[in-house]
């Protein structure tokens, strides 16, 4: 038999369910390749080799029985930013690098009620904040198509993990990109659900009114069932939808007919890398072969997305890191000689300097005087960039964009230029601030070989429309990208 670990999690559940394989065979099969490929990629912060052993026997006499659950027995992957009940959750930082969360996040609680079993924590930049995994306080995770080049962020480890096949598929969390992009510089499928649709108690939170959670995998539907999985109502997270979660992998059928895809002008501009430009053209036309209309839009707020992103993200992250004192838990520092100080010297030692950073942006866009300049005014754009997207979906289905204007950039190229930094999200930062949904799917190689992602959204709990154009996508280009061995 080939090795279990280079199914696609939808491939892996019928050789589960027909007893081809066990879980407890793909768990070792994965962990196997852990030890053996991590030590380059280094994606996994945790590996909880033997729970999950123990959650795979435990699957293995579930499905036996012919209970099984679509995720019973997948070995998966979970971004270090998301509650596991006695299992350490730093948020890849020092101010959490000893943090064993009492309880479980509402996303953990429904992966263990369908018997899926968790091989570890993925690295991520500290609380979530960039997009290339170098804020990470403990290691830098690697691109796995060039180990000189970063994986993407927040989730690069979700990403990493998720190419380098050391899972089936895994978890992020999207606040400004941090799914999409990896996902796109590793070639995977990487998901942001609608605001909402996903429960977010027990994450770690970043901006709360952007973070969510989602799947990255290796296709499509893989996405689609572990989204179905994870979603719908939870009374612990007043901010999450009340609508029944439908069937998403049974949106992933044939055919694009009625259905009309919008190219906004706004994303095709300077700055794109043609190699980017030529593959999501040639994603494009795979849409329009399925029987998609292709119409040019506008977007005309996008210009001043990451501005109104950058107020708004920081500003609720000075209030959500303000829990971090050294009292309650986490990280305190050793020497001090007042309470004062010992708050300054716990929080000046536990965060790194991005964190630092937003969280000073941030308390000043909120102080007296300078709130109605900076956050009331971001807040007024974000409603018109929802209405830039509201109108658009009067005319259309789907949009269709690039994800990054660049692929994967090298290790330190702009580590030190944090604008430059930032534009790596100018094209997945709209999505968040409207609250819909987008996903990445692979269209294509550069020059370098290096992998590239087409973004697709829509309307608020329009996910099965997404799925749709997403699953039509992937299976017309049906590209040959063989995995990056490693
Ligand atoms: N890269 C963006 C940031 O640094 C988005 C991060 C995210 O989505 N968590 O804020």
């Amino acid at each position: 038999m080939n090795n279990p670990a280079d199914l696609t999690l939808t491939d892996l559940r019928d050789m589960l369910d027909k007893g081809d394989v066990s879980s407890e065979e793909a768990t070792r099969a994965y962990l196997d390749r852990i030890e053996k490929i991590d030590p380059k990629v280094r994606s996994f912060v945790t590996i909880t080799g033997e729970k999950a052993l123990e959650q795979a026997r435990k699957a293995d006499k579930v499905i036996s029985r012919g209970e099984a659950s679509p995720l019973t027995g997948i070995p998966l992957g979970i971004k270090d930013v998301i509650c596991t009940k006695g299992v350490k959750t730093t948020c890849s930082s020092k101010m959490l690098g000893n943090f064993v969360p009492p309880y479980n996040a509402t996303v953990m609680e429904r992966l263990e009620a369908q018997g899926a079993v968790m091989l570890g924590k993925l690295n991520m930049d500290e609380f979530a904040m960039g997009s290339s995994t170098e804020n990470s306080a403990f290691f830098q995770t690697r691109n796995p198509w060039d180990l000189d080049r970063i994986p993407g962020g927040s989730s690069g480890g979700s990403a990493a993990s998720v190419a380098s096949r050391l899972c089936a598929a895994s978890l992020g969390s999207d606040t400004g990109g941090s799914i999409r992009q990896p996902a796109s510089h590793c070639g995977v499928v990487g998901m942001k659900p609608t605001y909402g649709r996903v429960s977010r108690f027990g994450l770690v939170a970043f901006a709360s009114s952007l973070d969510q959670i989602g799947p990255l995998a290796r296709s499509v539907k893989d996405c689609a069932v572990l989204l179905q999985a994870i979603s719908g109502p939870d009374t612990k997270d007043s901010t999450c939808l009340p609508q029944p979660v439908p069937a998403y992998a049974d949106a992933c059928i044939k055919g694009l007919d009625d259905f009309t895809i919008g190219i906004p002008d706004e994303y095709f501009v300077d700055g794109l890398d043609p190699d980017v430009e030529k593959a999501v053209q040639a994603g494009i036309e795979a849409l329009a072969s399925q029987g998609a209309e292709i119409r040019r839009i506008s977007l005309p707020h996008t210009g001043y997305a990451v501005a109104t992103y950058y107020i708004i993200a920081t500003a609720e992250a000075s209030s959500n890191l303000s829990r971090y004192d050294g009292v309650k838990y986490g990280f305190r520092a050793e020497d001090y000689s007042s309470l004062m100080e010992m708050y300054k010297e716990t929080r000046a030692k536990g965060f790194g300097a991005e964190v630092k950073r937003r969280i000073m942006l941030g308390t000043y866009c909120l102080s007296a005087g300078y709130y109605d300049a900076f956050y009331k005014k971001a807040s007024k754009v974000r409603t018109l960039i929802i209405q830039d997207f509201k109108d658009a979906f009067q005319e259309c289905d789907a949009v269709a964009a690039p994800v990054a204007p660049t692929t994967a950039f090298r290790l330190g190229e702009k580590v030190h230029n944090p604008i430059q930094m930032y534009l790596s999200d100018i094209f997945t930062i709209p999505v968040n601030l409207a609250g819909i949904p987008g996903i990445s799917v692979p269209c294509g190689l550069d020059s370098k070989g290096l992998p590239i992602g087409l973004q697709l959204m829509t309307g608020h709990l329009q996910e099965e429309k997404l799925f749709r154009a997403a699953f039509n996508l992937e299976a017309a280009l049906d590209l040959d990208i063989s995995w990056p061995e490693l």
